[in-house]
């Protein structure tokens, strides 16, 4: 799944992988864990995470390799977060090879800045069931699924958004020219409601 950040991609993450029956791994879910657990890793992370830069590479190849070559992978996957450059991209064209795996898809989900960044503003998460949630100004402070309480993600401040987009246009927009010209691109509008937009994911499959 490839989209700027606050474009839905976990959202839809988990909704394909449910419709489709295949596992999801999101680097950013395994971050945050992490960074909460105080873990060796997470210390190292953190700093990156939270002033929306992008963490060094050889932290997040593991990971993903651990993933692909695990049980659970074996009848598919779907990739939420990775790769975020182009060094990732081709890192994972040598994973995927010695897997003997292939990409079908890319799918793009595309919404304009502006809206992105309303979206990130007002975002929640449940710290119970990491649902995500758009806070309202009824100022509902629990979650819909679970009654679990909603915080606001660190690098959902203004300043730390403004980041995020300017390390997606420089460092993972060039993904999306590198996998049209593998010719296996999906652009998919992401405005709407989920439903509509898992409709549109799930028709493009
Ligand atoms: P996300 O939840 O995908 O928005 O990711 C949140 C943050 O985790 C990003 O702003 C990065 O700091 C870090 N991150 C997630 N995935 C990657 C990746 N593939 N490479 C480097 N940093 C990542």
């Amino acid at each position: 799944m490839l989209g700027a950040p606050g474009a839905g991609k976990g959202t839809q993450a988990e909704k394909i992988s449910e419709q489709l029956g295949i596992p999801h791994v999101s680097t950013g879910d395994i971050l945050r864990a992490q960074i909460k657990d105080g873990t060796e890793y997470g210390k190292k992370a953190k700093e990156y995470v939270e002033s929306g830069e992008l963490v060094p590479d050889e932290l997040i190849f593991d990971i993903i390799e651990d993933f692909i070559n695990s049980d659970r992978a074996r009848n598919g996957f779907l990739l939420d977060g990775f790769p975020r450059n182009i060094a990732q991209a081709e890192k994972l064209n040598r994973m995927l090879e010695k897997a003997g795996a292939e990409l079908d898809k890319v799918i793009n989900i595309v919404v304009d800045n502006e809206e992105i960044i309303q979206r990130l503003s007002m975002r929640r998460i449940c710290r119970d069931c990491r649902q995500v949630s758009i806070f309202d100004q009824s100022g509902d402070e629990e979650c819909g699924r679970c009654g679990g309480t909603l915080i606001k993600r660190k690098d959902d401040r203004e300043d730390v958004i403004r980041q995020r987009l300017e390390v997606y246009d420089r460092q993972t927009h060039p993904l999306v020219e590198y996998y049209r010209n593998k010719g296996i691109l999906v652009n998919i509008d992401g405005t709407g409601t989920m439903e509509k937009v898992t409709e549109r994911i799930m028709d493009s499959l």
